[in-house]
């Protein structure tokens, strides 16, 4: 129940040490520790309007969202299962490259299960014929995340359906004693045919028939949020379309390549590989009344 806890800290409380602070402007994050795939919620608050705020982390550039006088700033931030445990550190810079605030943190382990499968070796190895399908599927996922939307279009997030998650997100998984993968994504026990909905408001970038992942729904909800749905037998969407949280993305099954019906559900966040159940702990955040994302 770790996400159950970081609801509580995100809605109350300012991590127990004073809020980093320099040039006026004050970091509150949602968790003080974040953990290998979680999700933080930031709040930056600044003493004199600012026309933007960019989050900086290595390669990631990610503007945070503007309130309305300039003074707050808000945005979503993850860390990659598989990043680096111990110490770390974020920036936050102004439009004139400026970097007024750094805020350090550690990094906890995601302590995530090992999972131990048997399996025939036609589930582990990619057959030769299949490798151009593998490679193409790469190139339209990768091109789908670049059709992001820049400004936010979630509100807040529900599970895709009713059911136990098994708690595998991040499980690094060991085929017939060889490590050869690690689950990025959270599986939920499904019966073949269970409606799946869109756990959030966002847009459909990629609706189709994969290798791996069978039948695949990939949903943009903005500012460098996505949630996947893989092994659909069903989908009711199409590139393009907008949906609301709750609408009917497809159906549950077992297509691609694994071996029993369940709903593969999984998020990426700037990049980052994180866990879809952090975001149902994240506290309800209204769209500005001007339109989608208050950016300019
Ligand atoms: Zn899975």
């Amino acid at each position: 129940m770790r996400f159950a806890v970081f609801a509580v800290v995100a809605l109350a409380v300012s991590p127990a040490p004073p809020p980093p602070r320099s040039a006026g402007l004050t970091v509150t994050a949602s968790s003080a520790t974040p953990r290998q795939g979680g999700i933080v919620a930031i709040t930056v608050r600044s003493e004199r309007p600012l026309p933007e705020l960019v989050l900086a982390d290595g390669d990631i550039r990610s503007r945070l969202e503007r309130g309305a006088d300039g003074t707050v700033f808000r945005g979503l931030y993850g860390l990659d299962l598989a990043a680096s445990t111990g110490p770390r550190r974020v920036s936050f810079e102004t439009p004139d490259g400026a970097t007024p605030l750094a805020w350090s943190f550690h990094v906890a382990s995601g302590r995530f299960r090992v999972q131990r499968l048997s399996v025939d070796p036609r589930y582990v190895e990619v057959p030769k014929e299949e490798l151009e399908r593998v490679k193409a599927d790469q190139a339209r996922v990768a091109e789908a995340y670049r059709r992001g939307s820049a400004v936010r279009l979630w509100t807040s997030f529900a599970r895709p359906l009713e059911a136990r998650s098994n708690g595998n997100f991040g499980a690094p998984r060991i085929y017939n004693e060889e490590t050869r993968s690690v689950h990025a994504g959270l599986d939920l026990a499904a019966a073949e045919g269970t409606p799946v909905a869109a756990a959030g408001d966002g847009r459909v970038v990629l609706a189709g028939d994969l290798y791996f992942s069978g039948g695949t729904v990939l949903l943009d909800h903005g500012a460098g949020l996505f949630t996947q749905y893989f092994h659909l037998s069903r989908i009711d969407v199409k590139e393009g379309d907008a949906v609301v949280k709750g609408a009917r993305l497809g159906a549950s099954g077992h297509t691609g390549r694994v071996t029993g019906s369940h709903l593969h559900w999984g998020a990426r966040l700037l990049g980052a590989r994180v866990n879809p159940e952090d975001l149902l702990a994240l506290p309800a955040w209204p769209l500005s009344r001007r339109g989608r994302g208050s950016l300019n």
